[in-house]
């Protein structure tokens, strides 16, 4: 990626903006690292202060808007108000934050790889831009990156000279069986 701050300054210049350059600078934010905070007796922690931040995107105003209305309404009717929310937050998002974690650390273990893989396999970009877009949960985009992970080597043999009966082709390439 180019720098930003240099495109900023360049921007600026262009159009003869006199404003301050972009600011270097980082904010706190409470992914969650594997344990929700529902609070303490008729007191309900919501968003941040609950830990409820997607630890993969660092999304967290969903969630916040999500768990607020849910603490507020749980407050108002219910006579275990604690209870039913931690119920709520384990039900709703405790297994997908789990999921989301796991991928985190496996995501930045491996980022270069990741990003040549997205590079290269459409499957595998698909399965990043389904996650970024909320369109598949955490465990089912794992499911189906592993599934296109074992069928690479099937797909090598494929493209190379053997066929989906697992017959050789003679006139196709190079197969892993001429090695
Ligand atoms: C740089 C940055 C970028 C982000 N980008 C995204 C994004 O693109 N998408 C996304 O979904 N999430 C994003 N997030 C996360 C998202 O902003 C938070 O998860 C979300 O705002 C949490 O909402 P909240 O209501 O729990 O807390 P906040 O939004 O932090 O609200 C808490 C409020 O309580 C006030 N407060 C604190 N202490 C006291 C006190 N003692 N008395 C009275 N008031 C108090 C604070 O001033 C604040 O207004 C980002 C966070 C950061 C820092």
């Amino acid at each position: 990626m180019r720098n930003p701050y240099e495109l900023n300054r360049k921007y600026n210049l262009k159009f003869k903006l006199n404003r301050k350059e972009i600011s270097k600078g980082g904010a706190f934010v409470p992914v969650f690292n594997g344990k929700l905070f529902p609070g303490k007796e008729r007191i309900l922690l919501a968003g941040d202060a609950a830990n409820l931040v997607d630890p993969f995107t660092g999304e967290g105003i969903y969630f916040a808007a999500l768990s607020g209305i849910k603490a507020a309404e749980l407050l108002l009717n219910s006579k275990t108000p604690l209870t039913d929310y931690e119920k709520f937050l384990n039900k709703n998002f405790l297994s997908d934050f789990r999921w989301s974690n796991f991928l985190r650390h496996l995501f930045f273990a491996f980022k270069k790889p990741f990003f040549k893989g997205m590079e290269k396999s459409e499957a595998l970009l698909k399965i990043a831009t389904d996650i970024i877009s909320g369109n598949v949960c955490y465990k089912e985009a794992f499911k189906r990156f592993v599934i296109k992970s074992t069928l690479l080597p099937a797909r090598f043999l494929n493209v190379t000279g053997v066929n989906k009966a697992g017959k050789r082709e003679k006139s196709k390439g190079f197969s892993s069986l001429d090695i």
